[in-house]
């Protein structure tokens, strides 16, 4: 990991509160693997004065991509950055997805979660068959769905609470019988706290292996802190930026 002040190269809305922003960062771009995350220095005064997390979206170095959601003060000075200002990062930080090949992989978003899936999904598409399911509250939380198509994976099922794009359900609604049918090898999940804990509760007793890129209040990114401590299933902590943020799902207490 290595501190660099990076030049913005865009910052697109994509939709209401969720952006895009591309990031000049020759190191962090060329050392990062799908499931890395970055710290970034949203203010230069001290308010915000913590760095905020971001999985890495997309990375092609010298480039990286970030996709986010506005969500408090941090983000939305972040969603103010202009082409040519400079953000300070800190990365690539985290552990990474399991290298795979010739799997039926099913990735699992749930909101901004879809952010280090499709970076993962660009790395996993061309040895593997690869099926989604993304589901978000509603048409206006459901994004991307251009690039995502232009993967060309095996398979995609698109689900929103509210039924206004896709099929209306939860990601968990239909997924025993997706990886029945697709004889699914493993699953790979990102999305809020209680999407995991539903998930969990689905894939139990399924022959199918579980990782989950965790998010949590983060205070320093590699370990110091321990602000992004959880519990894990052996009743120990598991910080999520150093040990994590990908676990098996079924090692994490729900
Ligand atoms: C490893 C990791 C990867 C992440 N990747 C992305 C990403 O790709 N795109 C994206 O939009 N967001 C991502 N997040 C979440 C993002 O870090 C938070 O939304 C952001 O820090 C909020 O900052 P803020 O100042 O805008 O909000 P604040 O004003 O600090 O808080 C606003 C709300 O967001 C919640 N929140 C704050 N920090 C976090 C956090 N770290 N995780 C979860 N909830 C939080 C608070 O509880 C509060 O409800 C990631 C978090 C982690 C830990």
């Amino acid at each position: 990991m290595k501190e660099e002040k990076c030049k913005v190269s865009e910052n697109i809305n994509i939709k209401g509160k969720y952006y895009s922003m591309k990031i000049e960062t020759a190191y962090i771009a060329k050392k990062s693997r799908p499931g890395n995350f970055v710290m970034a220095a949203v203010s230069t005064a001290s308010d915000p004065l913590l760095k905020r997390p971001f999985g890495i979206f997309r990375a092609a170095p010298p480039f990286i991509w970030l996709y986010y959601e506005v969500v408090g003060k941090g983000t939305e000075l972040l969603s103010q950055k202009k082409k040519g200002d400079f953000l300070t990062l800190l990365g690539p930080l985290g552990n990474s997805f399991p290298g795979l090949e010739n799997k039926n992989i099913l990735l699992v978003a749930g909101g901004r979660g879809i952010a280090p899936l499709f970076y993962a999904a660009e790395d996993y598409v061309s040895r593997n068959n690869l099926f989604l399911i993304y589901g978000a509250k509603s048409a206006a939380d459901l994004n991307l769905l251009d690039k995502l198509e232009a993967l060309n994976m095996t398979g995609t099922y698109f689900y929103t609470d509210d039924g206004s794009a896709g099929k209306k359900g939860f990601v968990t609604t239909d997924i025993r019988e997706i990886i029945e049918t697709q004889k699914i090898d493993l699953t790979i999940s990102c999305g809020p706290e209680a999407m995991f804990k539903s998930l969990n509760g689905e894939l139990k007793g399924l022959d199918v292996e579980n990782y989950a890129s965790l998010e949590a209040i983060m205070g320093c990114g590699f370990g110091i802190c321990y602000s992004c401590a959880v519990k894990s299933a052996a009743g120990d902590y598991k910080k999520v930026c150093a040990d994590g943020p990908v676990f098996r799902l079924e090692d994490i207490e729900w």
